[in-house]
């Protein structure tokens, strides 16, 4: 059998996943229009500084990012710090879920909360015990609110838990975020084994965990990467396509939904991808004379600019505030001094910051919204695939549901060109 000739545009973590599959049985040429891999999630130099473009979350349920980290040769246990399920609220609720078997972890983990009446402990266990029964599955897509209100879930349980939750998972407001989406978070987090609930936080940079080492490894495997070239023409033609003028039997458009419409055109695509809306991430870094002293590695606020609060081990402190109403944020200097007042709440003695910046990612990830059409790999063009976190899959966008977007479209692209 021939090695079909690929072209892959977008070196996100999507791309990178469809390259590492098919570079095996291809000749596989990546195209990424910025200077380094990892879209999203990746390392962004600032002066002196390494930064990620946003701090990111992992749980041990991500397995094919694991599988494909492991592939690759970075070795999870020792690039992410594992944590067992936790949810710490300096000023709000507080959970630990201790080393049980699944589903115990959790049901003495919610029993030991603090910052949750007993009557809320109750109504939190059986609307988790209801999605559970039904196979963490809704019957109907609808809003979480909706749902929320449905499970006749108190008010306060709504602020301390499940706003926050619906926040970080899927960076849209509870009001208009997706029940179906979240109940996939769910099942994956807290319906499989306790292992898949844990946290992993990454020890280095993101680029350092999965998109450097994927570079190296593709190239290794024969791949050719070619960074700083925007692909602006991607043609079909007689049992094949041509990007750039170049001919190759196939290619995997790998990008944002905005950048594939203009690539491959609306005909192409499912009606309604072009009415996606977004919503950003503000992420603000800070370097103290010492270490911030949070009391868990991830700490979060109930009532602050902040969400969630991160002290590296690199000695850098990282807040996210997750889909803010941009129009509501204060000038960046105001906000670096919420962000050293909402620190200072749990480390009182914080001396002001060294340094600081804001890194705002506009378009961080898709609006999780019921009813989102989610187009599948295969497209309305022969021979041109889609990859990408918004590509078929019942997860928000995470670096998961891009990694098996792209080990999605490598497989249709397969068995297409065996048959
Ligand atoms: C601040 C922030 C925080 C996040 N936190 C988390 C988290 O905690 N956990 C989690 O799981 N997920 C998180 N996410 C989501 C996660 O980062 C994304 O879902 C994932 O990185 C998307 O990967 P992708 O490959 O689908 O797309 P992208 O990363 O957008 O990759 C697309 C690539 O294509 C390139 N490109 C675009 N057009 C062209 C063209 N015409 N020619 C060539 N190249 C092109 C782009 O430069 C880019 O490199 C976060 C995202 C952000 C922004």
């Amino acid at each position: 059998m021939s090695r079909p000739r690929i072209a892959v545009i977008g070196a996100g973590w999507a791309g990178l996943a469809a390259s590492i599959e098919l570079a095996p049985v291809g000749e596989v040429v990546v195209f990424e229009a910025g200077r380094e891999a990892g879209g999203r999630a990746r390392r962004v130099r600032d002066d002196s500084e390494s930064l990620d473009n946003g701090q990111h979350i992992l749980i041990g349920a991500y397995r094919e990012c694991l599988r494909l980290m492991r592939c690759v040769g970075s070795d999870p246990e020792r690039s992410l710090q594992r944590l067992p399920l936790s949810w710490y609220q300096a000023d709000g609720l507080r959970m630990a879920c201790p080393s049980l078997p699944a589903p115990w972890h959790l049901v003495l983990g919610l029993l030991r909360a603090d910052g949750l009446s007993w009557g809320e402990k109750y109504h939190l266990a059986r609307a988790l015990g209801t999605l559970r029964r039904s196979g963490w599955q809704v019957a109907e897509d609808g809003t979480v609110s909706g749902w929320l209100r449905r499970e006749r879930q108190p008010e306060a349980l709504l602020e301390r838990f499940w706003r926050p939750l619906v926040l970080s998972a899927l960076n849209t407001p509870l009001e208009i975020a997706s029940m179906r989406i979240l109940a996939t978070v769910l099942r994956d987090s807290l319906g499989g084994s306790r292992a898949d609930s844990d946290l992993l936080l990454p020890r280095g940079d993101l680029s350092a965990l999965f998109p450097d080492p994927a570079c190296a490894w593709l190239r290794e495997h024969g791949a050719e990467l070619r960074f700083g070239h925007r692909v602006d023409s991607l043609e079909t033609v007689e049992g094949g396509v041509r990007v750039e003028g170049e001919r190759f039997d196939a290619a995997i458009v790998a990008v944002a939904p905005y950048h594939a419409l203009a690539l491959i055109g609306e005909e192409a695509m499912p009606a309604g991808v072009k009415d996606l809306s977004f919503w950003p991430i503000y992420t603000v870094y800070l370097r103290f004379a010492r270490p911030v002293r949070l009391p868990r590695a991830m700490t979060g606020l109930a009532h602050g600019t902040v969400h969630w609060m991160f002290s590296r081990a690199d000695g850098l402190f990282a807040a996210v505030i997750s889909a803010p109403d941009a129009a509501t944020l204060p000038s960046r200097t105001a906000l670096v001094a919420a962000v050293v007042a909402d620190a200072r709440r749990v480390d009182p003695g914080l001396p002001e910051p060294l340094w600081s910046r804001v890194v705002v990612e506009k378009r961080a990830t898709f609006a999780a919204v019921p009813g989102r059409i989610r187009p599948p790999a295969r497209t309305g063009l022969p021979q041109v695939y889609l990859a990408g976190d918004w590509v078929d899959s019942p997860y928000p966008a995470t670096l998961e549901g891009a990694v098996r977007s792209g080990v999605g479209a490598a497989d249709a692209l397969r068995q297409d060109w065996d048959s």
